[in-house]
């Protein structure tokens, strides 16, 4: 690529030869593209020099900032050694570094690191994993061939992961790839399906679930569950004590509990895993997005050690897991997530970051009182505002009307980037963004809902924003 290219060149290029995920492309091909040309800390820089706060963390992955001084140089020091090399038949010094990072760091109990590309990948592991557990554990004990999860879980994009999602929209129309699974209702206290309220419910909404299990238990080799926080269901905050009571089912029926933190992992619930605000250990954790501090793509799944045995025998017993990926433990990706873990040391990231979690608590107060926010839910640096047509009977945003989308355009147009979820604005810092910043993030947010919600919908809704 020559330097000379200018962005509108770009720009057409783009629309000419690329396919956005999540994007309808017919809309984005009427668009001059939004091209970020680099980054520092919080702040994203556009072709045309224009700056912009990362306001979800490059889609929930950056965790110490852009251009982290630490992170780029890990990457350089392992470039000069060797890009990339096989953990087929080899090893190599970041990706064993790194697996006793992780086995230090992750709930106790967690000893065995196993790697993939990405978020989905790694729950793909676990899921195939659980299953070829069972079957070598008790291989009499019938077949263990499903999964229970969460109603609006979203683990993933590939087939498996798919099959354990609950978001109608990503994947009902994928049915016929999907293996058959069981979901329960997930803990949404705004809109409690059981019309209750914590903590008088007593967390009634773990019963159903046991139910299920009572009754299922034989078949389920899993229970998949995002700990803390249901993502891309719109920031779904679970209840204090909701998670100890599903690892307490989990080990009653003797069924794999299988934490998803790829989202909620490193840092962004204020503790470096989720399941550490319970002391919870699952038998499965799958983490990626923010294991590389946001820069390369890698994934990984942790096993408990019982789980591992299992896999252990003579060749021809065939209890090898045949899993793996062309670019299984990437050196370069190990060696940056090495770096990220060191700076969460050296910078005391997650000390420093509990004082801006209670800013940010009540930077949001004010945006909780504008006509049309419903909910807002924060768990650490993981913010939902559900956005509602009537706060009184909670009326959601015809999902056509795209209020979130237009809330987004709008703070982009304020400088601050931001990806909704449906009805649903979020807000996902990096960890080292400053108090100043978190306090022009949540006025940027809070002037779009504004602009969006309470203007005449020709001026706010239907305005189209140039990038
Ligand atoms: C993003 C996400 C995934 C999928 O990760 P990818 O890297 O996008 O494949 C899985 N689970 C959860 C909870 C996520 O938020």
């Amino acid at each position: 690529m020559t330097p000379d290219v200018d962005a509108k060149q770009l720009a057409d290029w783009d629309r000419r030869y690329l396919w956005h995920p999540f994007t309808q492309m017919q809309e984005w091909e009427q668009e001059p593209p939004l091209i970020i040309d680099r980054g520092r800390g919080a702040w994203l820089v556009d072709m045309q020099g224009r700056k912009y706060l990362d306001g979800v963390s490059s889609i929930w992955v950056n965790v110490h900032g852009h251009r982290h001084p630490i992170l780029d140089r890990a990457i350089r020091t392992q470039l000069g050694k060797v890009a990339h090399s096989s953990l087929l038949g080899l090893s190599s010094p970041p990706a064993i570094a790194l697996a006793r990072s992780l086995v230090k760091l992750a709930p106790r109990g967690l000893t065995r690191v196993f790697y993939s590309d990405d978020g989905s990948t790694a729950v793909e592991v676990a899921l195939k994993m659980a299953i070829q557990y069972w079957r070598q554990r008790h291989p009499r004990a019938g077949p263990k061939r499903t999964f229970l999860h969460l109603q609006l879980a979203y683990h993933g994009d590939t087939a498996g992961a798919m099959s354990i999602g609950g978001i109608g929209l990503f994947r009902d129309r994928f049915d016929s790839l999907l293996v058959p699974t069981i979901a329960a209702e997930p803990p949404y206290c705004y809109r409690c399906p059981l019309k209750k309220t914590y903590p008088a419910c007593g967390l009634a909404c773990v019963d159903p679930i046991e139910q299920i299990l009572k009754r299922r238990h034989r078949d389920i080799a899993g229970l998949v569950i995002e700990p803390l926080v249901q993502a891309a269901a719109g920031m779904l905050t679970a209840p204090p004590g909701y998670l100890t009571r599903i690892r307490e089912l989990c080990t009653k029926y003797k069924v794999l509990m299988i934490a998803d933190e790829v989202a909620t992992g490193f840092g962004r619930t204020g503790k470096l895993f989720a399941c550490q605000h319970e002391r919870v250990t699952p038998d499965l954790m799958a983490v990626s997005k923010g294991l590389t501090g946001g820069y390369l793509p890698l994934g990984a799944t942790l096993a408990t050690e019982t789980i591992y045995r299992a896999f252990l025998g003579q060749y021809g017993e065939w209890k090898t897991f045949f899993h793996g990926h062309s670019y299984t433990g990437n050196p370069l990706a190990c060696a940056v997530a090495l770096a990220n873990l060191e700076v969460f040391r050296t910078e005391r990231t997650l000390a420093r970051m509990q004082g801006k979690i209670r800013t940010l608590r009540r930077l949001l107060t004010p945006v909780s009182r504008l006509a049309h926010v419903g909910d807002v839910r924060q768990r650490g640096f993981m913010v939902g505002i559900e956005l509602v047509k009537n706060p009184a009977t909670k009326e959601p945003y015809p999902l056509t009307e795209r209020t979130g989308h237009w809330v987004a355009m709008e703070a982009r147009r304020r400088g601050l980037l931001l990806r909704p979820l449906g009805n649903v604005v979020v807000l996902m810092p990096p960890l080292a963004v400053t108090a100043r910043e978190l306090s022009r993030m949540v006025a940027l947010v809070g002037a779009a809902i504004r602009t969006v919600t309470e203007s005449p919908p020709a001026a706010g809704r239907r305005r189209r924003v140039r990038a």
